[in-house]
């Protein structure tokens, strides 16, 4: 029976973390860089195998890979290669920073990846630089070549709105999305718990490039059935294509298709919820599948209407690294 929560709303795409570690320090996310905390143990192979089965047991035809950064998992080809044999599973995308991606894009477009979002918040490689913390917006620009010759069905960049940073830069985005078939999604600065003085200064709101779209000839397309909350936008004199996720929109939980479960084996059912129901104690062997299942059906039962983040309310969230952004 397909996963669906008192509100009619269906879950098809599971975003699913492997790890919380990273070794980008984004001002908005990991601004001193990952704490490491030898008690972590993230998912193992066997039990990413079980959470995936049993989420497409009850209807998930997407999954989504994160973290932190998925790609410092070197067993991550392996884990790819290990989803595209779950029926019925028709996509795997991965969310990275980039770092390693003109090395690996073909191995992981081999072992079965379809989708890839790189995020890349600025055009500019000083300020690339600057908002993460590394120096490595040559290597990440490498890897968005290597990814568009490989073949990958979809390829997102990922731009967090940041104001007075590059909110501006529009333009570039625009010109880099010309010739390339990449959909570029400008993300709204979300709050958390961890980085709220950085969102009262930084937040921008999305309005703004929604008006500058829609002001010259750009279309919004019509939603598919396993499409998120994202608008996405079209125009016939760019191969690409933009998104605007604008989560603090009047109705944008209404579309909510997504769930998310943690590295550490806690399923989420919103970014902006509490501490998550752990279902880890449920993964150890392939005969626990039958109580995994109805625990994930008895928990996306309670799943609420809307975040509350108008209210200020960022829910349990330190930062988006440690639930799988
Ligand atoms: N490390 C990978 C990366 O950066 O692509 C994957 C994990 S990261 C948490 C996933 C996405 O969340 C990135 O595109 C990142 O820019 C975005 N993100 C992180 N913190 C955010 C925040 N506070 N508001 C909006 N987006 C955020
Ligand atoms: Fe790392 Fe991604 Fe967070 Fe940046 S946004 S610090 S790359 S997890």
């Amino acid at each position: 029976m397909q996963l669906s929560d008192s509100f009619g709303r269906k879950f098809y795409y599971l975003r699913l973390s492997i790890t919380d570690v990273c070794n980008f320090k984004c001002e908005y996310c990991l601004p001193n860089g990952y704490q490491h905390d030898k008690k972590n143990c993230f998912l193992s192979l066997d039990e990413i195998r079980r959470t995936v089965a049993a989420f497409a047991s009850v209807g998930t035809e997407k999954i989504r890979i994160t973290g932190g950064e998925p790609a410092l998992r070197k067993d991550l080809t392996q884990i790819i290669a290990m989803i595209s044999e779950i029926a019925p599973i028709k996509k795997i995308a991965m969310t990275t920073n980039g770092y390693n991606l003109a090395k690996n894009a073909q191995q992981w477009y081999d072992a079965g990846l379809n989708q890839i979002n790189i995020s890349v918040d600025s055009l500019n490689p000083n300020s690339f630089n600057k908002i993460t913390g590394v120096n490595r917006f040559d290597q990440v620009m490498k890897g968005i070549d290597k990814a568009l010759s490989v073949g990958f069905d979809k390829i997102k960049i990922n731009s967090v709105l940041i104001k007075n940073f590059n909110d501006h830069e529009l333009g570039l985005f625009l010109e880099f999305i010309r010739i390339r078939p990449i959909e570029m999604r400008f993300i709204e600065l979300m709050e958390c718990g961890d980085t709220n003085t950085f969102f009262e200064q930084y937040h921008s709101s999305g309005d703004l490039i929604k008006r500058q779209l829609e002001g010259s000839g750009w279309q919004l397309e019509e939603k598919a059935k396993d499409d998120g909350p994202a608008l996405v936008y079209s125009h016939p004199g760019y191969l690409g294509k933009i998104g605007l996720i604008m989560p603090y929109s009047k109705d944008f939980c209404t579309t909510c298709n997504r769930l998310r479960v943690s590295s550490l084996g806690k399923m989420h059912l919103c970014l902006f919820g509490d501490y998550g129901t752990d279902i880890r104690h449920l993964l150890q062997r392939d005969d626990q599948q039958s109580q995994l299942v109805s625990l994930l059906h008895d928990s996306v039962a309670t799943k609420e209407v809307s975040h509350y983040l108008h209210q200020g309310n960022t829910g349990q969230t330190p930062h988006l690294a440690s639930i799988g952004g």
